[in-house]
């Protein structure tokens, strides 16, 4: 059995929907797990931001803009009487629920159940749309089998159970359809796997049910080689292995959460990124697979600060290091990039909040040198040791570009260079010549 996750965008419009429910109706028994529509959780946390600001009337007004527009979809979504009845009773009876919402005391747990409602809409019109259609579906509520711990850590076995559970229960439908992002919580309320978290829902359940393959769609054509926003001509590259693809997501490669690949990774089920724009393309698979000597793609990470220690104490010491990297656990700073000398270290950190106490701190252990507005650009692939002349290629491409850092050697898939940001478009462009042979 495959997952297959469409994101908001590809459920954006009843137009979308039609083509979403068009696309999984292939026969082939899944489970299809549903985003909000785009939009519509942003609207959700203006809501409740209103709501914590005791400001109920805006509040309101964003309720009412909202049901309108959902009002309107209905229309456009169903073309038989009965079903369109339905969706607006179920659309109404959200917003009914969310004014009632909003009139209560804010707490977190009340802003959870707000946030919630946009998966809880979509995946009501769809199914309501796919059964119209006379398609063999049904609902199956996340809010039944998901579930997150006290640390929001997702229980995989006891989403196993209970997906397998409600499955035994149903059999026999050709497409299963639940919600991404929302799980209830230990407490049994209901909660979420944080802002993006939809895919994340695709990997558990893909992990949980053992599936053949989790699809994530979107509007992009898979994960390209590197940014197209600033680089023409990349292209998407066809697969991943999952450590190159985790490497990727910390530098906001955007259509994958960061966290949502390891439950898929751990239960060895492949994931493939799709484009419902054009879903013949075969988009980029990640799995196990290492594909030995090539090098996939380049991605940059912008509002770097870097932060050079420099002392003679160190030379020659021991538990230098550890001092200076407790500083930054106190502050609950986590480090990128690292760089040692003898008399020094080097490191990188993308949050800056806490930098005026970690710098105090820090002056205690040497001289410090703080710069600000820098980028992480890396390069993802097979660099293993072995692979003779692969580091001095990649180097060959910053020759023009003052480097500020450089780390390889810290796994075997990624060399990452600390520049400048005002050389970043100098150096993707440079790289994509030097390794893909990309023209700018
Ligand atoms: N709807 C949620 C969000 O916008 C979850 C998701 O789309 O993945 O963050
Ligand atoms: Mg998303």
């Amino acid at each position: 059995m495959k997952v297959l996750k469409f994101g908001g965008t590809s459920v954006g419009s009843p137009q979308r929907m039609k083509e979403v429910s068009a696309l999984i109706n292939d026969g082939k028994q899944k489970i299809v797990v549903l985003s909000a529509m785009s939009g519509t959780t942003n609207a959700l946390v203006e809501i409740a931001s209103y709501l914590k600001k005791n400001n109920r009337e805006a509040a309101n007004v964003c309720i009412n803009r909202l049901r309108h527009i959902y009002k309107e979809h209905v229309g456009n979504l169903h073309a038989k009487p009965e079903f369109a009845e339905r969706t607006m009773q179920f659309l109404l009876g959200t917003f009914d629920n969310l004014l009632t919402m909003v009139s209560r005391e804010y707490t977190p747990e009340l802003e959870k159940e707000i946030l919630a409602q946009g998966e809880l809409m979509s995946t009501n019109m769809v199914i309501a749309y796919l059964q119209e259609q006379g398609i063999k579906a049904t609902l199956i509520p996340a809010l039944d089998y998901m579930m997150i711990d006290e640390n929001g850590e997702p229980d995989l076995h006891y989403i196993k159970e209970h997906l397998k559970d409600i499955l035994k229960k149903q059999p026999g439908y050709e497409i299963y359809l639940t919600q991404g992002f929302i799980t209830r919580n230990r407490k049994g309320e209901i909660d979420n796997l944080q802002r993006g978290g939809s895919d994340y829902t695709a990997c558990l359940i893909g992990a949980a049910v053992g599936a053949e393959e989790i699809q994530i769609w979107t509007d992009i054509d898979g994960m390209h080689n590197n940014d197209p926003r600033i680089v023409e001509h990349t292209t998407p590259v066809r697969q991943l292995n999952f450590e190159e693809a985790a490497e990727l997501a910390y530098f906001g490669a955007k259509i994958l959460h960061p966290t949502c690949i390891q439950p898929a990774r751990y239960a060895g089920v492949p994931v493939r990124l799709l484009n419902t724009m054009d879903p013949q393309a075969p988009g980029t698979l990640i799995n196990n697979e290492m594909r030995r000597g090539t090098i996939k793609a380049v991605a940059a990470k912008d509002n770097i600060t870097a932060i050079k220690i420099v002392s003679s104490r160190m030379l020659l010491a021991t538990g230098f290091l550890r001092k200076v990297f407790e500083i930054f656990e106190t502050y609950n700073t986590s480090i990128d990039m690292v760089t040692t000398s003898e008399v020094g270290v080097s490191l990188s950190i993308d949050n800056k909040s806490r930098i005026v106490p970690i710098l105090e701190e820090l002056k205690k252990y040497g001289a410090v040198e703080v710069d600000e507005d820098m980028c992480i650009v890396c390069v993802v692939g097979d660099l293993t040791g072995e692979r003779i002349g692969v580091a001095s290629e990649i180097i060959e491409a910053f020759k023009e570009i003052p480097v500020r850092m450089i780390s390889y050697g810290g796994s075997e898939h990624n060399i990452s260079f600390l520049i400048s940001k005002d050389d970043k478009k100098a150096a993707l462009c440079a790289l994509s010549r030097q390794l893909f042979g990309e023209k700018e």
